[in-house]
């Protein structure tokens, strides 16, 4: 295959051009992510950085080399500060422009005139080192789980890598940087055609991460109830059942709780509905605080929060039931200076078995917040055997018989 380094120059223009163009539309769209405005104009810069170079022989070597270069580098110390901004990182003015101002002041020292392999090496360097920059940005921010973002540092650094490489390569294999020669080179045409898949490429990777993040934070935001910052009904269940798939190739103790706020309604009446809502808040804060990070906790109605504790004894979960319970009582007897009293009643139940039946343990809790209502709010009751028996009407109606090892406390 031959490939005239002309025609791929032009080529790379209209690819640079156009990509340039998509990202901007792409970012008209969404201006959300302002990255993408960043990552479009790079592409622009080395547009018009090329149609310099495909002007070398015709026109002062000055715009050809030093200026095209120049303009290059700042294509690539764009992409890196799209890359910050990306990640929420400021912009650096002055390493945007440094690898331009470094080479036109190269450019200027007599002593570097005619070492053109020197030059070459430093153009590389400076090349590579803001592909990597770009990489080692993406790489900082991997706590947000981006698929898209591994390929893209990979080949940010496989392009780095490959630009370090190019002036030792260059010096060992036939290559000459002279007018007549440089066009005809196989190391241009191989160089050049390396440098349009890699724009292709990157275009798309970055294209694909704005995408990437924007579903991300729209399933997060379905996921997050707003005004408590846990998970809603739906994330609860979901991960629920991901505790419940754990657990069965690894079964430990769990415990399932469910938590409802008491004479809510009357809270709302007499303080207004946006004091309810601090309310809410502040019962999230406390059972938060006494939970693990690795409970599950989610809101799962209005003033309804349930819990998954993995990894728990039944004396360990009841002890948290009532730490979060006094916790609660504690806090809420005064808000915003308002004196709600607002208490909490929860119903608990405990997995000891193989299988974690999370509607199973569930309808099992709501029996025992139903009798920690029944028995005067504001207290913990462990579902039981008892209640069971209570529930289909085969027991006395006493509350804690000898067989049921019902627990509550108030
Ligand atoms: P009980 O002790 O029996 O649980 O009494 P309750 O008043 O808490 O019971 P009920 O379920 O009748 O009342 C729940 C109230 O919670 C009714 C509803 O207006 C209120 N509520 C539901 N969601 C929200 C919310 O997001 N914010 C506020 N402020 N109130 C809410
Ligand atoms: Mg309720
Ligand atoms: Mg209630």
């Amino acid at each position: 295959m031959s490939l005239d380094v002309h025609t791929l120059f032009q080529v790379t223009v209209y690819v640079e051009a156009i990509l340039g163009l998509l990202l901007l539309f792409a970012w008209a769209q969404n201006m959300a992510i302002r990255a993408v405005a960043w990552w479009g104009f790079a592409h622009l810069i080395r547009a018009s950085s090329i149609v310099l170079f495909g002007m070398y022989g015709d026109a002062p070597d000055v715009l050809t080399i030093d200026v095209a270069n120049a303009l290059l580098f700042t294509a690539f110390a764009v992409t890196w500060t799209g890359a910050r901004v990306f990640d929420g990182r400021p912009v650096e003015p002055v390493y945007l422009v440094t690898g331009a101002v470094l080479w036109l002041l190269v450019c200027r020292l007599p002593v570097l005139t005619d070492a053109a392999d020197v030059r070459a090496l430093i153009a590389s360097a400076i090349i590579t080192a803001y592909t990597w920059l770009t990489a080692w940005e993406f790489w900082r921010g991997r706590k947000e789980q981006l698929v898209s973002r591994w390929p893209a540092i990979i080949m940010l650094f496989a392009h780095g890598a490959l630009f370090l490489l190019r002036t030792p390569l260059v010096a060992l294999l036939p290559f000459a940087l002279t007018k007549d020669k440089l066009f005809g080179s196989v190391w241009m045409t191989a160089l050049s055609f390396e440098a349009l898949l890699f724009t292709i490429s990157i275009a798309f990777i970055l294209l694909a991460m704005a995408k990437e993040r924007t579903e991300l934070r729209h399933r997060t935001a379905a996921m997050i109830d707003p005004l408590t910052g846990i998970a809603n009904r739906r994330a609860f269940l979901q991960e629920a059942a991901e505790l419940a798939r754990r657990h069965g190739a690894d079964p430990r103790p769990a415990a399932v709780m469910l938590f409802d706020l008491d004479h809510f309604k009357s809270i709302n009446d007499r303080f207004g509905h946006a004091v309810g809502d601090r309310v809410l808040s502040v019962f999230t804060a406390a059972a938060n605080e006494a939970m693990r990070t690795s409970d599950l906790f989610g809101r799962i109605g209005g003033e309804e929060f349930a819990a998954v504790l993995r990894n728990t004894r039944s004396d360990e979960a009841f002890v948290v039931a009532q730490r979060i319970r006094e916790t609660f009582a504690h806090v809420a007897q005064e808000v915003d200076g308002r004196p709600i009293a607002a208490t909490v009643s929860i119903g608990l139940v405990h997995c000891d078995g193989p299988v974690l039946d999370i509607a199973e343990l569930l309808s099992q809790a709501d029996q025992a917040l139903y009798f920690a209502k029944e028995n005067g709010r504001n207290r913990v009751e462990v579902a039981s055997l008892d209640m069971v028996l209570r529930e289909i009407g085969e027991a006395s109606p006493a509350h804690a018989g000898p067989a049921g090892a019902a627990r509550s406390a108030a």
